[in-house]
């Protein structure tokens, strides 16, 4: 509804303007308002605006949570979980390390389940019912690769694909969830069968937004760093934006104005530091936990963090480009 009105508000100010200036008939004008209807759905190159926070969902946006280096049972965590669960998303999804600290059996259920089973389904630990159908979408992270084969991991969740990285349709966005340890069996590189299925599945996706998750952050100022060998051609792929943790922080960097966010505050009771800030850095903060909130319908997508106390530190928008203004000209 927000970017309905604002799309509205723009073509009214384009119109004004042509039609104040004389420069248009209005059969003109009409053609363009048509063509402008025509063009609208096919326009998928996004512009980014920041905005105000999102209190309200607005209709027809979906809504989800997004958590990274979580799972270590103990009070930050349940702080997130409460933060997270207050929103009512849609679902949640995970960028990795989801079970501390060694990814083991024994502590997986304490570790998710005890806080998220209401989101898992198929269920088996014992903290309650779970839920009816799945809305929890984790990747793994390099802690849960520390038991061999990430087994735990993959035999306490139901996963589509080979259950290392996978893919999945929440109308309007795409969700690309990799694997990003050295250990996965498909690679790592930006020339590997893994990468190789990203380019694919993104160029078949026919979604509004098509987003990337992965664990090892390509670029972070914080104590990892960025990651050379994750710095795939995502954005000439089709990707919308890179979300990733491993570092203890929160980061949004722009690199030609495709963003990529380090969301790592989930929860693990240590908060990492920042270096320097590296090229393209917007916002960085460490100094709290908290989780990503994201808003999604046909017209916009917008991303906060917000921490566990519930103070937004960041808000990022891209809406669907509104209106070529140049159009007009070519009809005269
Ligand atoms: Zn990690």
């Amino acid at each position: 509804m927000l970017a309905s009105l604002h799309t509205i508000f723009s073509i009214g100010i384009a119109l004004k303007l042509a039609y104040t200036c004389a420069m248009f008939t209005p059969k003109q004008i009409a053609i363009f308002i048509l063509l402008l209807v025509a063009l609208l759905p096919l326009e998928r190159a996004p512009i980014a605006t920041r905005a105000a926070a999102l209190s309200a969902k607005p209709d027809a946006a979906i809504r989800f949570a997004i958590i990274g280096d979580f799972g270590s049972a103990g009070t930050p965590e349940a702080d997130v979980a409460n933060l997270v669960k207050s929103w009512n998303p849609d679902f949640i999804v995970t960028v990795g390390d989801n079970n501390y600290p060694v990814g083991a059996s024994a502590t997986i259920d304490a570790n998710i389940g005890q806080y998220y089973h209401d989101y898992i389904y198929p269920y088996t630990g014992s903290y309650g019912a779970g839920a009816l159908t799945n809305r929890f979408f984790p990747i793994p992270g390099n802690h849960d690769w520390y038991t061999a084969n990430a087994q735990p991991y993959r035999d306490y969740f139901a996963l589509a694909n080979n259950e290392r990285y996978y893919e999945f349709v929440a109308s309007p966005v795409h969700f690309f969830m990799l694997d990003s340890d050295a250990n996965e069996p498909d690679g790592i590189t930006g020339s590997s069968t893994q990468a190789t299925w990203l380019q694919n599945r993104l160029a078949a996706s026919t979604a509004r937004w098509r987003l990337v998750l992965l664990h090892h952050a390509p670029y972070s100022s914080a104590t990892h760093g960025s990651n050379a060998t994750l710095q795939w051609n995502y954005a000439t792929w089709g990707a919308t934006a890179v979300i990733a943790g491993h570092d203890h922080t929160y980061e949004r960097i722009l690199k030609n104005n495709f963003p990529y966010f380090v969301n790592g505050l989930g929860g693990y009771p240590s908060i990492y530091t920042f270096g320097a800030p590296i090229a393209g850095s917007q916002v960085r903060y460490r100094s709290d936990y908290g989780a990503m909130r994201v808003t999604a319908s046909d017209f916009f997508i917008t991303f906060e963090f917000i921490t566990r106390a519930g103070v937004v530190i960041d808000t990022y928008t891209i809406n669907v480009t509104i209106l070529p203004l140049y159009l007009p000209m070519a009809l005269k």
